[in-house]
C-alpha cells in the first residue's frame, strides 16, 4: 500500500480534484489518500475563530458567508450530475451549519477554535469522496479522528495510531482508495486537535510508518525539494535524492515544503518519501530514502523567529555540572534547544518557542549571568555530506558570508549540517550569497576564465 498526500493547492480548485482522480487511477497500487484543506481555507477558518473569540459575531458570520460562497461555487464545478451536486450541497450546508453554531458560544475557547479549524480538512475530504463516488470509484472515507491521537505534549501516540489504523483497515481490504483527513487528530481529553500548521504532511508520514507503506508520496505545487527557498532565492533547482537525515534537517530548519516532523515516522520504519508536483506529475521530484547522490552540499534552509540566549557561569572556571543545570531548565519548560555553542565559562543557545522565555531566564539567573537575549534571529542551515574528510566546506560557507555578521556557528554535531545564526534582516542576503557561492561558483569562474 502507498500513502499519497495532496496539499492545499493540489485540492484548491475543482479541476485539481479531477486531476487527482486521474493520478490515482494511473497507478495500480492501493492507496490511503490524505488531503489538506482547500488552499486558503485554514487561514479563513482561523480568521473566523479570531472574530468569534473577540465576540464580534457580525464579523464572524460575514466571514463564514464569504467562505461558504466559495464552497458553493466550488461544488458546482466539481460534480457533473445533479445527484452528486445535491450530495455536495448537503455536505457544505451541514459543515457550515456546524461552523455557524460555534459563533456566539461563551466562552469561546481553544476547544471551539480547534473544532473550527478542523472543518477545512473535513470539508475537502467529504467533497472529494463524494466526487469519487460520483465516478464509481472503489473508495471509502475514513475519519482521521477515529485513529489519529496525540498525547498531552502534542506528540503523536505511535502505538495507538498503529493499533487503531490496522484494525480499521482490516475492514476495508476490498477498497482501492481510502481517503482521510490530514492535520486533524484527537488529544487525551478526546477533543478535536491538530498537528500544527502544515500538519497534513506529518499525518501522511505517521500513517505510512504505521502501516509500513511501500512509499509515502507528498504531492504539492513544486517539483520536489529545492536546493534553497524558491520564495526568496532566484536560481534554485530540485534535488533528486536526499537521505532521511538530510531531509529531516531541511524540514526542521525551515524548508516549508515539509512539516518539520514529517521525516521522523518514515525514517523509523524505513519508508521512502517521494515529493511530487501535482501540476507536473511527470517530473521526477525528490526521493528521500537511505541512499543519496554524491554532491557534497545539498541544500540551504532558514528557520525564522529564533531567540538567542547568552549564559555565563558565575562560578569558577572548569565548573562541571553547569551545562546540566542549564539544560534542566529548558527541559522543565519543554522548550527544545536548536543551536548550542560553548566556551570555557559561557554557553549560548537558541530556541524557537519563546512561550516560556521569561520563566527560563528567571530560573537561569539563579545560578548564571545572562546577557540581554536577542530576538528576531534566524538560523541558516546548510545541509549535505560533510564527513570529516571533506575539505573546504566551512571555508566556502564563511567566504560567502564574509559581509554578514554571524552570531553563532554550529558544525560537526552531525555529518550533514552546518548552521549559522544571523539577524533576520540578513536572511534574504545570506540565502542568496550562499546560493551563488555554493551552487553556482564553478559556473561564475568558468565565465570569468572563458571570457575574451
Ligand atoms: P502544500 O499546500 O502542498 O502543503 P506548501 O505551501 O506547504 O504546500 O509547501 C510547498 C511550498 O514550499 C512551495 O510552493 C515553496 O514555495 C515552498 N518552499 C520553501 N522552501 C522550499 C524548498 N527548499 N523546496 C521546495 N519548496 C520550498
Ligand atoms: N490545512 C492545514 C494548514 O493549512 C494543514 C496542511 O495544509 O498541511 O496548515
Ligand atoms: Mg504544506
Amino acid at each position: 500500500m502507498q500513502v499519497w498526500k495532496f496539499g492545499g493547492t493540489s485540492v484548491g480548485k475543482p479541476e485539481r480534484m479531477h486531476s487527482i482522480r486521474e493520478l490515482l487511477n494511473n497507478d495500480p497500487s492501493r492507496k490511503i489518500v490524505v488531503l489538506s484543506a482547500l488552499s486558503g481555507s485554514t487561514n479563513a477558518l482561523i480568521a473566523i475563530g479570531e472574530a468569534a473569540k473577540a465576540y464580534d459575531d457580525a464579523k464572524a458570520i460575514s466571514l463564514i458567508e464569504d467562505l461558504k460562497t466559495h464552497y458553493n461555487l466550488f461544488i458546482k464545478e466539481l460534480y457533473a450530475t445533479s445527484e452528486s451536486l445535491a450530495a455536495g450541497q448537503e455536505i457544505v450546508d451541514t459543515e457550515f451549519g456546524f461552523i455557524k453554531s460555534l459563533v456566539g458560544i461563551k466562552p469561546f475557547t481553544i476547544k471551539q477554535e480547534k473544532e473550527l479549524v478542523a472543518e477545512g480538512e473535513i470539508l475537502s475530504t467529504k467533497m472529494f469522496q463524494a466526487y469519487l463516488e460520483e465516478k464509481g470509484e472503489n473508495s471509502v472515507l475514513l475519519p482521521a479522528l477515529d485513529f489519529m491521537r496525540i498525547d498531552a505534549d502534542g506528540e503523536p501516540e505511535l502505538a495507538t495510531i498503529e493499533e487503531r489504523l490496522v484494525t480499521i483497515l482490516n475492514q476495508y481490504t476490498d477498497k482501492q482508495t481510502i481517503v482521510t483527513q490530514g492535520f486533524i487528530c484527537r488529544n487525551p481529553r478526546e477533543e478535536v486537535d491538530n498537528l500544527k500548521r502544515g500538519g497534513s504532511d506529518y499525518t501522511a508520514s505517521l500513517i505510512g510508518g504505521a502501516i509500513r507503506a511501500d512509499e509515502i508520496q507528498i504531492w504539492t505545487d513544486i517539483d520536489g525539494m529545492h536546493n534553497n527557498d524558491p520564495r526568496i532565492v532566484k536560481r534554485t533547482f530540485p534535488i533528486r535524492e536526499l537521505t532521511f537525515e538530510e531531509a529531516a534537517e531541511l524540514a526542521y530548519f525551515g524548508a516549508k515544503i515539509l512539516h518539520p516532523s514529517t521525516i521522523t515516522p518514515a525514517k523509523l520504519r524505513g519508508v521512502p518519501v517521494r515529493l511530487k508536483n501535482t501540476m507536473q506529475p511527470e517530473a521526477p521530484g525528490t526521493l528521500i530514502a537511505n541512499q543519496t547522490s554524491d554532491r557534497d552540499i545539498k541544500a540551504i534552509a532558514a528557520k525564522d523567529n529564533i531567540t538567542a540566549i547568552y549564559i555565563h557561569s558565575t562560578r569558577m572556571l572548569n565548573a562541571y555540572g553547569f551545562l546540566r543545570r542549564v539544560f534542566e531548565i529548558f527541559e522543565k519548560y519543554k522548550t527544545p534547544v536548536d543551536m548550542i555553542t560553548t566556551s570555557e565559562v559561557s554557553v549560548s543557545v537558541t530556541i524557537d518557542n519563546s512561550e516560556h522565555l521569561d520563566k527560563i531566564t528567571a530560573d537561569l539567573r539563579e545560578f548564571a549571568d545572562l546577557e540581554e537575549h536577542d530576538r528576531d534571529q534566524n538560523i541558516i542551515c546548510i545541509v549535505g555530506n560533510f564527513s570529516a574528510d571533506k575539505e573546504g566546506i566551512a571555508l566556502k560557507v564563511l567566504d560567502a558570508m564574509k559581509n554578514i555578521p554571524i552570531r553563532m556557528i554550529s558544525y560537526g554535531a552531525s555529518e550533514h549540517n552546518l548552521s549559522l545564526l544571523i539577524h533576520s534582516k540578513y536572511k534574504a542576503e545570506a540565502l542568496n550569497v550562499l546560493n551563488e557561492r555554493l551552487f553556482y561558483y564553478e559556473d561564475a569562474m568558468k565565465d570569468i576564465f572563458t571570457a575574451p
